[in-house]
């Protein structure tokens, strides 16, 4: 049999524990994940796309001991269907939170499958403890001084309370 490969792609800005638990969970499907780290300038992101690289990176290391199967985390710049056939994926995988989510992961679905009908993109419903944890939501709390331990991993809390006391610094 053939192995799979999915892609996740992502802003990640930063990787929450909703994104954590997107890609443990799509791991139990697909033989080899790439996770794709999309540069996205026009959501402005608190983090650079190498610092996003690497954040993902250190956070999914455990799980690719646990699970034991290949996981690489790959920035790009590109429709994502061309970065998901390059990389020789069969599936995509998002995760489908409310239904805000729904609208547009139904529209930019429905043109992918049009771009590249070999590529089926397969949804993960958001976990109930997770459902409203969005990175934007994470990056606001934080920044009027809430405590975001229930959202994040701590090494990215830690990110994030760095990257503020450098902005309020300048
Ligand atoms: P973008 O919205 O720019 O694609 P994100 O980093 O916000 O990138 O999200 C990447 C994927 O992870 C999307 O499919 C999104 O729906 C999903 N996702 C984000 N947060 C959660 C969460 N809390 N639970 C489940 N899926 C999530």
């Amino acid at each position: 049999m053939t192995e799979l490969t999915g892609v996740y792609p992502g802003t990640f800005d930063p990787i929450t524990n909703g994104h954590i638990d997107i890609i443990r969970r799509g791991l139990s499907l697909v033989d080899h994940m790439v996770i794709g780290v999309a540069t996205n300038p026009s959501k402005s992101p608190m983090f650079s796309l190498e610092e996003r690289v690497a954040m993902v990176d250190r956070e999914v290391s455990p799980l690719v001991e646990k699970f034991g199967k290949s996981v690489k985390v790959q920035p790009f710049d590109e429709l994502l269907m061309n970065f998901a056939r390059r990389v020789g994926a069969g599936v995509i995988i998002r995760g489908l939170r409310a239904v805000s989510d729904f609208e547009y992961e139904f529209q930019m679905t429905g043109m992918n499958y049009m771009l590249h009908p070999g590529i089926e993109t397969v949804f993960l419903m958001a976990d109930p403890r997770y459902q409203t944890i969005a990175s934007k939501l994470v990056k606001e709390v934080a920044i009027y001084g809430g405590d975001i331990a229930p959202f994040v991993p701590p090494q990215v809390r830690e990110d994030v309370m760095a990257r503020l006391a450098e902005t309020n610094a300048k």
